[in-house]
Parts: structure tokens; C-alpha cells; sequence
């Protein structure tokens, strides 16, 4: 069972009382006092700090970024430049955390981008953002240029001689370019559709250039990890998840938003101590914690820990930092037809069992959820699902196929009720109130490239 913790902050703990959008402001709180450190710094003692901290990456795998800035070579030691990719392309379905972190501390993700890059000796960072996050586009962009006129940014960075070019690229709309590869591959103007890996970006990236890929959140946290030493950071939150982590708290809950906490807070305490608990009288029936791709969780794990290795424990992972709370009036097979439904219309088409099996799943749940299943179709489906797990190019197939084999697990008796009584026992569609947006709600639009020169 997880311990009761406080609710320590780091990226957003000035972030109510002043305005951090503002260079002035974020300096008056010791901003970009990092950046001066790490300049004072060689690039591998910044790596150390990193290593020490233990700062696993907040995109969804959790891999640990100093271990991953380790695999880089070292800037002479390869005749191809080295490039620093910032992964804001933020699209899992019930995660917006990295949105609300660069609208409300852009220069932390700045600094971040600044530090990091100087660790791994970048030639050039990239900044790939969601396309349909245009107002934080414009955030980001007018903090890089106030950093660059203030010489934080652009050419002889605080009069050091370095100099780092960041170029602000917008995607186009596609879930599946938040894959690292597939990232990559539309940085570079191609169709974003994965890489198969090896190599690993840390060899033959962007440009086929050693590449470090990190999300926005693991990149605004460097700053503070600069500043308090990796060691300290270390000591916040549990042994092998460290320092806080913004989830975002959506679905049936009296107040869903984003809140950081440190690693290792309960469910229990998110949902009902911060997030209100559940509206109009209602039980907990279940808990996905880490975004639409992760295993679901029932109400009898809520006090299960915000922590990689309590999630893996349960049997799920922390993810994206989605805590979507799902209340007894949803339907789970309605779920697992939305989830699937998002992941068949978001598959590359790449590999066969992704692309053929999510249509699968979703004409099996479709039927499911219809009343006209057999028997056999269940079975059929967790078939499919069998089927495409570990046997697709990227982690999307198994996105689809994870959390759906989860919910006919955990809830095999409503499934059951949909093909015994021929109906959903639930009805309609309103149901899922506010659990996930339907497919349809998912779509972008617009895309443009933004240089601040060095
Ligand atoms: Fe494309 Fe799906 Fe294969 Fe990933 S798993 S490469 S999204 S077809």
C-alpha cells in the first residue's frame, strides 16, 4: 500500500502566484540559474547529475534519461552532429500535463531543452509540437524569443561561446507521431510511420545523427535537477521513481485536471483527497492510470502508488500520467470499443497485426457491445488481442490490445451479460460521460515550422 505523501511541487511550485511566462518573472525565482550552472559545468558532469537523480521519463516508458543521454558518443567522437529532439507531440488519449506545463512554464522547458543539449553537445535541438496546440505553440515561441533577445537562447549563449539553433516544429495531427521513430520520420518531411529499431535514435536518428529524444516534462524537470544536485532529487518520492510527476486527472471526478504530486502518492489520495472523489453519489468501479494504452485497474487497487514500481506490481503502468476514474455506470465493453476505435483509426498501417487486428477488435466489441456475439466472438477477440501483443512494430498495437484484454479480464461478467442477455445491461452512449472523447474528437489540423536562428 502506498504511503500518504504531500503534495511537493517542482515544476509548477511558483506557478499560481506569478505569471512564469514572463522571462522577468521566471528569473525573480531563480530562473535560468541552472543554465548558468551547467555552463560552468562540463557536459559530463551534467550527465552524473542526471544519473544520480534517477529521472525516468515522463512520456510513457520510463526510461531513465541519463542512461539514455549516456548512450549518445561524445561529440568528438562521431563526425555526424548530434541533435536533441523535445517530444511535445503529447497525444495519448486522457493526457494533457505537457500542454499545461509549456502554457504555464515555458522558459522551465527552455532551460531544459538548453541544459540537456549542452550535455549531449547538440548541434541544433528540435521541438516537435502537437499541431492542435497552437496557443502553447505560441507560448514556447515567444519564450524562446525572449530568452534569445535576453542571451539566454540563440548565438554565445550567456557570453560562453556556445551557441544551440531551436527550430519549433508543428505536426499535423497523427497519434502516432509521438513514437520516438515515427517522430524522426516526419521531422524529416517523410510519412510518420515507425522505425524499426534497432538502430536506436541514440545512434542514427534525426538525419540519421545521434539523436537524445525526451519528453516535455522530463526535459522542464532537468532545470530543478541542476539546481538541488540529482542526489537531492533522488530523495524525493520512492526508491526507483523519483521526484513529482503532473498527472492528469480526468473522467468521472469532481475536479479533474492536472496536479503534481510526488511519486508515490496514492490513487486514493489523488482521486479523493485532491480530485474530490467521484460526483453525484457514485462508486468507483475502476481506474486507468496511465493513459488509454495502459491496463485498467478496479476500485479495490485505489490504493495502489503513483510509482513505476507499484503500477508494475498491479499489473499496469504509470504511462502517460492519465488517471482516468471510470464510475459504475460505464460500460467497459463501450470502452474497449472507444479505446479500440482510437487505435484503429491512429494505426500506421505499417505491420499486420496492427493494422488488420485493431479493425478486428473493433467490428468483435462492436458486435459485443450490440447484443449479437457469440460466444465464440469473445473468445475470438482475446484471440486477436493474444495475437497482436509483442508482435508489432511500435508500441501502438499493443496499446490497443493491452488495455482491452485488461478490461475483458477484470470484467469478464459484463461482457458476459452483453452476449447472454443479446443488449448492453448499461443502454446508451451517456454512459461514458466524460471518460475519453470519442475518435472523432481526436482530430488536427495545421502545421508550420518556426526557426529561432542562433
Ligand atoms: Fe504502424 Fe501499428 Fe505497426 Fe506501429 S504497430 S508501425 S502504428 S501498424
Amino acid at each position: 500500500m502506498a504511503r500518504k505523501r504531500t503534495r511537493r511541487q517542482l515544476l509548477f511550485e511558483h506557478a499560481a502566484e506569478r505569471d512564469l511566462t514572463r522571462l522577468s518573472e521566471y528569473e525573480a525565482v531563480g530562473g535560468y540559474a541552472s543554465l548558468r550552472k551547467a555552463l560552468a559545468l562540463e557536459p559530463q558532469q551534467i550527465i552524473d547529475e542526471l544519473l544520480a537523480a534517477n529521472l525516468r521519463g515522463r512520456g510513457g516508458a520510463g526510461f531513465p534519461m541519463g542512461r539514455k543521454a549516456s548512450f549518445l558518443p561524445k561529440p568528438d567522437a562521431t563526425p555526424k552532429p548530434i541533435y536533441l529532439v523535445a517530444n511535445a507531440d503529447e497525444s495519448e488519449p486522457g493526457t494533457f500535463k505537457d500542454r499545461e506545463i509549456m502554457a504555464r512554464v515555458p522558459h522551465m522547458f527552455v532551460e531544459g531543452i538548453l541544459i540537456a543539449s549542452r550535455a549531449i553537445g547538440a548541434s541544433a535541438a528540435f521541438v516537435y509540437l502537437r499541431g492542435e496546440y497552437l496557443t502553447e505553440f505560441e507560448i514556447v515561441r515567444d519564450a524562446l524569443e525572449e530568452a534569445r533577445r535576453a542571451g539566454l537562447a540563440g548565438s554565445n549563449i550567456l557570453g560562453s561561446g556556445w551557441s544551440l539553433p531551436i527550430v519549433i516544429h508543428r505536426g499535423a495531427g497523427a497519434y502516432i507521431c509521438g513514437e520516438e521513430t515515427g517522430l524522426l520520420e516526419s521531422l524529416e518531411g517523410k510519412r510518420g510511420q515507425p522505425r524499426p529499431k534497432p538502430p536506436f535514435p541514440a545512434v542514427s536518428g534525426v538525419y540519421a545523427s545521434p539523436t537524445l529524444i525526451n519528453n516535455v516534462e522530463t526535459l522542464a524537470t532537468v532545470p530543478k535537477i541542476i539546481a538541488m544536485g540529482g542526489a537531492a532529487f533522488a530523495k524525493i518520492g520512492v526508491e526507483n521513481s523519483a521526484g513529482t510527476r503532473v498527472f492528469s486527472l480526468s473522467g468521472n471526478v469532481a475536479n479533474g485536471g492536472n496536479y503534481e504530486v510526488e511519486l508515490g502518492t496514492s490513487l486514493r489520495e489523488l482521486v479523493y483527497d485532491i480530485g474530490g472523489g467521484i460526483p453525484d453519489g457514485r462508486e468507483l468501479k475502476a481506474i486507468i492510470p496511465g493513459g488509454s494504452s495502459v491496463p485498467v485497474l478496479s476500485a479495490e487497487d485505489v490504493d495502489t502508488g503513483l510509482d513505476f514500481d507499484s503500477m508494475a506490481q498491479a499489473g499496469t503502468m504509470l504511462g502517460s500520467g492519465a488517471v482516468i476514474v471510470i464510475d459504475d455506470r460505464a460500460c467497459m465493453v463501450q470502452l474497449g470499443l472507444r479505446v479500440a476505435q482510437f487505435y484503429m483509426h491512429e494505426s500506421c498501417g505499417k505491420c499486420t497485426p496492427c493494422r488488420e487486428g485493431t479493425r478486428w477488435m473493433v467490428q468483435l466489441l462492436a458486435r459485443i457491445e450490440e447484443g449479437e456475439a457469440t460466444q465464440a466472438e469473445l473468445d475470438l477477440l482475446l484471440n486477436v488481442c493474444d495475437r497482436i501483443l509483442g508482435n508489432c512494430l511500435c508500441p501502438l498495437g499493443d496499446a490497443a490490445a493491452m488495455p482491452v484484454a485488461s478490461y475483458v479480464a477484470k470484467f469478464r461478467d459484463e461482457y458476459q451479460r452483453h452476449i447472454d442477455e443479446g443488449r448492453c445491461p448499461f443502454g446508451g452512449e451517456s454512459s461514458l460521460e466524460g471518460v475519453l472523447a470519442p475518435v472523432d474528437q481526436h482530430h488536427g489540423r495545421a502545421r508550420a515550422e518556426i526557426e529561432v536562428p542562433a
